[in-house]
């Protein structure tokens, strides 16, 4: 994203619009889970003080990837917050900020990416999606079964912060 500075207006401009996919200059690692899908779109206002540019407001993009529970391919939608600021100077006529706008998506990026908040994940022992129901192994149940130790687990941090 270029900003030429001539513009922003003195009480401030709203600039919005995108960059191709490929200002991510993303590398695929073998590990990667996503990978962006879409333009960098972004909705900023900015203003110059002086010598110093503020920029604030909405970073987006989409990514493509699996979900880190069941596994199943999914478009995550990702918003990242833009808020910084800017030393230029006199002879500064336009300013890039496609670095600072992939930053702020790539900070909002969660480390384990879900298709649905309520994502049940897969059956551990037939590997079956248990959103689409209980697999006919047994292992969902004894799967639920897991929950039990967690609970004796928090009850017990729970007494510890009590004392
Ligand atoms: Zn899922
Ligand atoms: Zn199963």
């Amino acid at each position: 994203m270029k900003l030429h500075l001539a513009s922003i207006t003195p009480d401030g401009s709203c600039f919005e619009g995108e960059d191709p996919v490929e200002a991510f200059e993303w590398e695929e690692l073998p590990g990667d889970i996503v990978r962006p899908a879409g333009p960098i779109r972004w909705e900023l206002d900015v203003k110059l003080f002086g010598s110093e540019l503020y920029a604030g407001g909405e970073a987006s993009a989409d990514f493509s990837g699996v979900c880190s529970r069941c596994g199943k391919e999914m478009t995550l939608p990702i918003v990242g917050d833009v808020c910084l600021s800017m030393e230029i100077s006199a002879e500064t006529a336009e300013v890039d900020l496609t670095s600072e706008l992939r930053d702020a998506i790539l900070l909002a990026l969660p480390n384990h990416p879900v298709c649905e908040p309520g994502c049940k994940g897969v059956c551990p022992l037939c590997g079956k999606p248990l959103s689409e129901g209980d697999c006919q192994c047994g292992g969902g149940e004894r799967r639920q079964c897991l929950g039990r130790p967690r609970r004796a687990f928090e009850t017990a941090t729970n007494n510890r912060t009590e004392v």
